[in-house]
C-alpha cells in the first residue's frame, strides 16, 4: 500500500514534470515561435520599413516631382496668366518668313509692350500638325499662312475660332474673310501672266486673260506654270470651278494643259527665269514674285536680270476678273493669349501695317483704305488699269472647292 503510495506520488510528480516540462517547453516554443514569429515580423517589418523607406523614397521622389511638376504647371500657369492678362505676350505660329513681318511684330511690341514670339513652319500643313500636337495645352495664339486654300485647311483640321471684332469688319472686306470669321486676310496677291517682251507682242496680249489663253492657238506649247500639288494653282483651278462650274473649270484645265512648254516645274520665279532662257513666252505667277525679280540685285542670284527681259500682265478680264488670293491669319483656339492675340489681328489690318505689307513684300492691302506701294501701282498704270477688275467671290470658296480642284488637274495630266 505503501509502495503504492509512493508509485502514486512519483507518478504525480512525473505528470506534474511532464506537464509543467510542456508548458514550459509549450511556452518556450510558442516564445520562440513567438519571437522568431515577432523577429520574422520585425524583420518583415525591418523588409517592410525598408521597403516602406525605398517607397517612401520613391514617394519622396514622387512627390518632389509631382511638387516640381505642380511648380511647372504652376510657373506655366502664372505664365499664360501673365500673359492672358496682357502684360504680355502672343504666340505667333506662320508660314511667311519676311524680315518686313518681323519689323512690323517689332513696331507692333514697342507700341503695344505685348511682346512677339515667332514659330515659323515652312509648309502650312506642318504648322497645323505642330498646333494640333499641342492638344489641349495649346501655346499658339495666332496662325498666319499664304492662300485662302491653307486657311481654309486650318479651318477644316478645327484650330481655329471664330473672332467678333468690329475693327476686323471694318478695315477687311467681307470677301477676303472666312464666312464664320475664323480667318481672316491680311495682304491680297493677283495670281497673274508673265510674259517674254521680246517674243510677246502688244497684239498677243490685246484681250488676254484666263479664258482666251486656252483658246488662241498663239499659247499652244508656250505657257510655263508649276505642279498641281502647289496650293496658287489649285486655288486657280478652285476659283474657277466656283465661277464656272465643274464642267467649264474643267474644259479650261484640259486647254491650259494644251498650253505647257514643259512638264510643270520648280516655283513661280523659275517660269519666269525659263521665259529669259527661252522655253516659253508666257508663265503664271503670284504678282509679289515679280517685285521679288526686279528688285533682285544680287548678281549671284540666278535670277538676275530676269525682270530685265519679262513684263507683268493683269488678265483684268472685265467678266471674270483677276484671280485674287490673300495671305491671312486665324485665331488659334483656346489660344492662352487670345486678348494679345486679337489686338495683334486688328493691328495687321490698320492702314499704317498694310502699306507697309504692300510697300515691302509688294502685295495688295487688303484694307481699301490703304494705298498699294508705287511699285505696284507702276505695273498697273501700265497697262492702263485704274481699278483692279477681281474674280467676283467670297474666298472661302478657295477651301471648298480645293479637293475638286485638285482632283480635275490629276485627271487632265497637269503634271504630265
Ligand atoms: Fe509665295
Amino acid at each position: 500500500m505503501k509502495n503504492r503510495k509512493i508509485l502514486s506520488l512519483c507518478l504525480a510528480l512525473v505528470m506534474m514534470f511532464a506537464f509543467s516540462s510542456c508548458t514550459n517547453n509549450s511556452g518556450q516554443t510558442t516564445e520562440s515561435t513567438d519571437d522568431k514569429q515577432a523577429e520574422k515580423t520585425e524583420s518583415k517589418d525591418d523588409t517592410k520599413d525598408t521597403k516602406d523607406s525605398k517607397d517612401n523614397k520613391e514617394s519622396e521622389e514622387d512627390d518632389k516631382k509631382s511638387e516640381e511638376d505642380a511648380k511647372d504647371e504652376k510657373d506655366s500657369k502664372d505664365e499664360s496668366n501673365k500673359e492672358v492678362k496682357g502684360s504680355g505676350v502672343v504666340n505667333l505660329y506662320t508660314t511667311r518668313h519676311y524680315d518686313s513681318d518681323d519689323e512690323l511684330y517689332a513696331k507692333f511690341e514697342k507700341e503695344t509692350g505685348i511682346k512677339v514670339n515667332v514659330v515659323n513652319e515652312k509648309k502650312a500643313g506642318a504648322l497645323i500638325e505642330k498646333i494640333k500636337s499641342q492638344g489641349d495645352s495649346v501655346q499658339a495664339d495666332l496662325f498666319i499662312t499664304a492662300d485662302a486654300g491653307n486657311l481654309a485647311n486650318a479651318k477644316m483640321e478645327g484650330i481655329l475660332e471664330p473672332v467678333k471684332s468690329d475693327v476686323l469688319e471694318k478695315n477687311i472686306p467681307e470677301k477676303y474673310r472666312d464666312l464664320d470669321s475664323e480667318w481672316f486676310g491680311l495682304t491680297k496677291r493677283a495670281r497673274i501672266m508673265l510674259y517674254s517682251k521680246d517674243r510677246v507682242t502688244e497684239e498677243d496680249l490685246k484681250g488676254l486673260d484666263y479664258s482666251t489663253l486656252v483658246t488662241n492657238p498663239r499659247w499652244e506649247d508656250k505657257v510655263l506654270v508649276r505642279g498641281s500639288s502647289n496650293i496658287y494653282n489649285q486655288s486657280l483651278v478652285a476659283s474657277f470651278i466656283k465661277i464656272m462650274g465643274q464642267e467649264k473649270a474643267t474644259e479650261w484645265v484640259k486647254g491650259f494643259v494644251a498650253t505647257f512648254a514643259r512638264p510643270p516645274q520648280g516655283n513661280d520665279r523659275d517660269q519666269a527665269l525659263a521665259i529669259k532662257e527661252g522655253l516659253g513666252d508666257l508663265a503664271i505667277s503670284n504678282s509679289y514674285y515679280y517685285g521679288k525679280l526686279v528688285n533682285d540685285k544680287d548678281p549671284e542670284s540666278k535670277y538676275a536680270g530676269v525682270a530685265d527681259v519679262v513684263g507683268i500682265y493683269f488678265p483684268n478680264d472685265d467678266k471674270n476678273g483677276v484671280h485674287i488670293n490673300v495671305s491671312g491669319v486665324g485665331l488659334i483656339k483656346k489660344a492662352p493669349n487670345k486678348e494679345n492675340a486679337i489686338r495683334l489681328m486688328e493691328y495687321l489690318s490698320e492702314v499704317p501695317q498694310q502699306e507697309q505689307f504692300s510697300s515691302a513684300n509688294y502685295e495688295f492691302p487688303v484694307n481699301p483704305e490703304a494705298q498699294m506701294s508705287e511699285l505696284l501701282k507702276s505695273w498697273l498704270d501700265a497697262q492702263g488699269i485704274t481699278e483692279l477688275k477681281e474674280q467676283d467671290i467670297n474666298l472661302s470658296a478657295l477651301g471648298r472647292y480645293n479637293y475638286d480642284a485638285l482632283e480635275i488637274m490629276t485627271l487632265e495630266g497637269w503634271d504630265k
